[in-house]
């Protein structure tokens, strides 16, 4: 047996147990040893028979005296009387009848459980039990608990991975250069694996976790690393001229409407760097709602029209690439840019410069000769394959991709680790903070009609209902249905309108019309309002059931207002009386920062929330988390020392070519 094995080649039991081995991410004999408990029982205290106390949790190991099933009326009492050197313990299971088969008289056996009185003596129920041969595994010491799935239990879980460790421990090669193990005084791999599952004690499995969670940010490091390098070798384009139109790209500058931030002055460098080299760019512009990523893009587009190319825009939704085609016209016209428009119900054929579109372009769009950049808005509503059509328009086009999805600086690096990144870390000066307030049940009236006044004063709000399930059901839509129509009666002399995911497109549009024009007061939506869109006269953004929401999320909703000259506010309702939901969404108060709220997300609720909003290959962690910043950064800083030398360290280089490969990739 190779640790490589497939479980389903290993044997005919292995083979039936393969399906749901799978559902546990085990394929491979490996893959038990990497299933890592996610915590320990502590049967440590062996004691003697004499000498339990009521409330212990105890270990005791004696001989089998008697074992017998008795018939109650409605179930089956498994009975066993065990004795040591210094007395006798009456132990019972209940609807366990196979156990008289399994737990013979005479045998020494090691029970494991909570001790309770019983009338007037202690006794053991339904302890953990386990018939003494070679080294207790399920009683006596530390006992790992695994993640399990039906019909695979811990028990069985720890009897395969303590035989696959007796048998293949020694097959275990390390895969770190003895100098990191010393200088970062970490286990070696065999100790490593051997004590995350049957640990001495609780600071040997923490340092085995350690050690675990250091080879598993390391190989993201070195696999990201690799990737980048294999990227650049592999795409070479011609260089685009930046120095000969400087001016020009001054003047676009100068004309601006505002002043550009220094980050966005920053990430045009870092974009003209790319660009002005033979490998072509793929890099990740992340920056939050309102940052200001399409003028960097226009900018970077304008560029590749000086130099004769063409360029490409492509946004998830209709409405956004409308948005789009507007601003990037506004920007480009007056300089001789031909900008088209592409999209489902756009006819015949298109000639411009840049191109925006939705995924439509995907299909309709020919190969272009002389195509130098494709730019993609909100990556992650993107799949690889759609990415990858879209490099398949032009010669190794560059890439520039852009998300608001705000994700921890130091995860981004990690994730992302593939692709140059670019982060718009600074909002436009005159971006006024959006006033936010946790409101409770009681002042809902008073909050409408504070609504009501500011509406009356020229101003809209937005009203969000939650999903009702994961995603955007009928169940959802009938809710947000119910609440316009409640609404209706609260607000009588304001227009509302009703928007939602099963809106057709058509109709979704006349709606975002309305709104713009102010016809429509008041907009009730679900959590679909379209990512990006830019409403200046919006000032109030009401969220209903606000704890059934991420921070980030919550934050992604704020940025819907706040993008005009007024004040704005965003209004979070909750019937939530929970002090730690409460104290979640209070923060929501205080910071107006959406990496910093990412990261409060990850420390309270764990990775889902954020990953939940990245759709696309995020890697999956067997044991390391992501809120541990500090050994992710510990970990990039030795991938930069030895990825140079990388094809050294032979089972490091195996690792890093490894086809299970679990990086963000957008190509
Ligand atoms: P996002 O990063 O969310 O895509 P946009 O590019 O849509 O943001 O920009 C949001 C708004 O901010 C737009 O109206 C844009 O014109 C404006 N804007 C962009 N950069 C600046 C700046 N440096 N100063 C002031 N306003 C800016
Ligand atoms: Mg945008």
């Amino acid at each position: 047996m190779d640790l490589k094995t497939k479980v389903a080649d290993v044997s005919r039991v292995y083979k039936m147990y393969s399906g749901r081995l799978a559902r546990l991410g085990i394929f491979t004999v490996e893959g038990f040893l990497y299933h890592i408990p996610f915590r320990y029982d502590d049967f440590g205290l062996i004691s003697k028979i004499d000498d339990i106390q009521e409330g212990e949790i105890v270990t005791i190991q004696g001989v089998v005296q008697s074992i017998k099933n008795l018939y109650a009326r409605r179930f089956i009492i498994q009975k066993a009387k065990i004795t040591d050197e210094t007395g006798e313990l009456e132990v019972t299971w209940f609807n366990q009848p196979y156990l008289t088969r399994v737990i013979g008289e005479g045998d020494r056996i090691s029970l494991s459980g909570k001790v309770i009185q019983k009338g007037s003596r202690l006794t053991l129920q339904s302890p953990e039990y386990e018939v003494l041969e070679g080294e207790a595994l399920h009683t006596g010491r530390l006992v790992p608990v695994y993640p399990e799935t039906r019909g695979v239990s811990s028990k069985w879980l720890r009897r395969q991975v303590h035989k696959i460790l007796e048998e293949s421990l020694g097959q275990i090669k390390e895969v770190l250069p003895e100098e990191i193990l010393l200088k970062n005084k970490l286990l070696d791999l065999k100790t490593a694996i051997f004590q995350i599952h049957f640990p001495d004690n609780y600071e040997m499995a923490q340092k085995a976790r350690e050690r675990l969670s250091f080879d598993e940010f390391l190989s993201i490091h070195l696999r990201s690393m690799n990737l980048k390098k294999n990227w650049e070798e592999k795409n070479l384009n011609k260089p685009i001229e930046v120095n000969k139109f400087r001016n020009k790209i001054n003047e676009l500058i100068r004309n601006l409407p505002f002043e550009l931030t220094s980050a966005q002055k920053k990430t045009i460098e870092e974009i003209f760097g790319d660009l002005s080299s033979d490998k072509a760019m793929n890099r990740l512009l992340q920056g939050e709602v309102g940052s200001g990523k399409t003028v960097v893009a226009a900018i970077a587009m304008f560029l590749c029209f000086l130099n004769g190319k063409k360029s490409v825009l492509i946004a998830p939704t209709e409405i956004l690439a409308n948005q789009h085609f507007k601003t990037i016209k506004n920007l480009l016209e007056s300089f001789g840019v031909k900008i088209g428009l592409f999209t489902k119900s756009s006819k015949g054929k298109i000639d411009a410069d840049i191109f925006i579109g939705t995924h439509a372009i995907l299909h309709r769009l020919p190969k272009l000769k002389d195509l130098s950049i494709i730019v993609i808005d909100e990556q992650q509503r993107f799949g690889v394959e759609q990415r990858g059509i879209l490099r398949e328009k032009g010669n190794n086009p560059n890439i520039l991709t852009m998300t608001a999805t705000p994700i921890p600086r130091t995860v981004a690096l990690t994730v992302y680790g593939n692709l140059s990144l670019s982060f718009l870390n600074e909002m436009p000066r005159d971006r006024k903070k959006v006033k936010t307030w946790l409101v409770p049940d009681i002042k809902r009236e008073n909050a409408y009609k504070w609504i009501d006044e500011r509406i009356k004063e020229g101003d809209q709000a937005f009203i969000v209902c939650p999903f009702i399930e994961e995603s955007e059901t009928l169940i959802t839509v009938k809710a947000a249905t119910k609440e316009f129509d409640r609404l209706k009666n609260i607000f009588p002399d304001l227009n509302l309108g009703l928007l939602h995911g099963r809106t057709k497109t058509k109709e979704k549009q006349k709606i975002f019309e309305e709104f713009k024009n102010r016809k429509i007061d008041i907009l009730v939506t679900t959590p679909i309002v379209e990512v990006g869109i830019d409403f200046p006269n919006a000032t109030v953004m009401l969220i209903e059931e606000a704890e059934r929401f991420g921070l980030s999320q919550l934050h992604q909703l704020r940025g819907r207002v706040g993008r005009g000259e007024k004040q704005s506010y965003c209004l979070l309702f909750t019937q939530s009386k929970n002090g730690h939901v409460l104290e979640r969404l209070k923060a929501m108060e205080k910071l107006n920062n959406g990496a910093e709220l990412a990261e409060l997300d990850l420390k309270l609720r764990g990775p889902g929330e954020i990953f939940g909003t990245i759709q696309h290959g995020m890697p999956y962690l067997k044991v390391a988390s992501f809120s541990n910043f500090e050994l992710i950064d510990k970990t990039r800083r030795e991938a930069r020392e030895i990825f140079p030398k990388i094809s050294k360290y032979k089972e490091l280089y195996k690792r890093i070519n490894q086809t299970d490969n679990t990086i963000v990739s957008p190509d």
